[in-house]
């Protein structure tokens, strides 16, 4: 444990993968291995809607679970995956499992948008779309409430072809969301040229909304997007006064540690039954 912790924080500081180097073998092993022995974990952290107060959705998001209980943070190990190509077998592992659960709770009337995080790699990967619609209509989960989350840097590594599997996805009624936006590059050209129907606020402009400048770009950006026919989600809502703020500045959907944490999916239909719409 003390070895794979080490390897995993040699990682985190040098994401450049060196082949040679047994650690950053070793790491990639353990993780082949974790997808095959079920340490891999999905929690899922609410949505809800800033008009109505009511939840709306759900984002599944990864973690690795150690034999000792301890959670790994895919930040830690994401990089190493895509770096190695091991994010196309995750990411498929990621929407087997989710949409799964998803449909056991729909089975129980609970129907919310599910959201997909979706990396660089994986949209390098030709066969993405066909992958993913696969997976999707064998579950017999409707399309228009999955949702991939799609990051600016994965847009960028190969605009052409990233553009045209997106575009086969929300042919098919799959819904795009473009994550984190604001801190990658070229954000203004991708709202102009791909198929978006979200667009997701980084936390980071989030966590210092009270802060006018924070504040007047946060509102350009809900104002840009409104105009281009996209919904805005926030992310990192820690506080009442965040939440405040976005809703006064018209933001569709708000996500963050004030409306929930990222739960075990054990922890999901409870915080559900027992959620209170936030008052807006
Ligand atoms: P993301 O998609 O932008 O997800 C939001 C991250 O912010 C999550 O971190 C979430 O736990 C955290 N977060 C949510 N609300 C708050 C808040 O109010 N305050 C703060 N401080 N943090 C908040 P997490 O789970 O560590 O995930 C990090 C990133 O890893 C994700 O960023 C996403 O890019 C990636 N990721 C996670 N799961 C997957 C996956 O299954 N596949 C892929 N390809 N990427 C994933
Ligand atoms: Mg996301
Ligand atoms: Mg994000
Ligand atoms: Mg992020």
């Amino acid at each position: 444990r003390q070895a794979r912790k080490r390897f995993v924080k040699h990682l985190f500081y040098s994401p450049d993968i060196d082949r040679t180097d047994p650690a950053q073998l070793t790491i990639i092993g353990g993780l082949r291995d974790a997808i095959n022995q079920g340490e891999l974990v999905l929690h899922y952290q609410p949505k809800i809607s800033l008009v109505t107060g009511a939840v709306t959705g759900l984002e599944a998001l990864i973690r690795w679970q150690q034999p000792t209980g301890e959670l790994i943070f895919p930040d830690q190990f994401l990089p190493s995956a895509e770096q190695t190509g091991l994010i196309n077998p995750l990411t498929d592992w990621v929407l087997r499992k989710a949409v799964g659960r998803a449909m056991e709770w729909r089975r129980k009337g609970v129907d919310l948008e599910l959201s997909i995080n979706i990396s660089v790699r994986n949209l390098l990967n030709p066969h993405l779309g066909e992958d993913i619609m696969r997976v999707v209509r064998e579950a017999r989960f409707p399309l228009h409430r999955l949702m991939l989350e799609v990051t600016e840097s994965a847009v960028m590594t190969d605009p052409v072809n990233a553009r045209r599997t997106l575009q086969k996805l929300s042919d098919a009624g799959i819904q795009i969301s473009l994550d984190d936006f604001g801190v990658g590059h070229s954000s203004l050209a991708y709202l102009k040229d791909l198929p978006l129907q979200r667009l997701k606020i980084d936390k980071s402009f989030v966590f210092d909304i009270l802060q006018d400048r924070n504040r007047a770009i946060v509102s350009g950006v809900i104002d840009i997007a409104h105009r281009l026919g996209l919904s805005v989600t926030a992310e990192g809502v820690e506080d009442r006064e965040a939440f405040d703020i976005l809703q006064s500045l018209g933001c569709d959907y708000a996500q963050g540690y004030f409306i929930s944490r990222p739960l075990e999916e054990s922890a999901f239909l409870d915080w559900l039954e027992n959620y209170q719409p936030i008052q807006t």
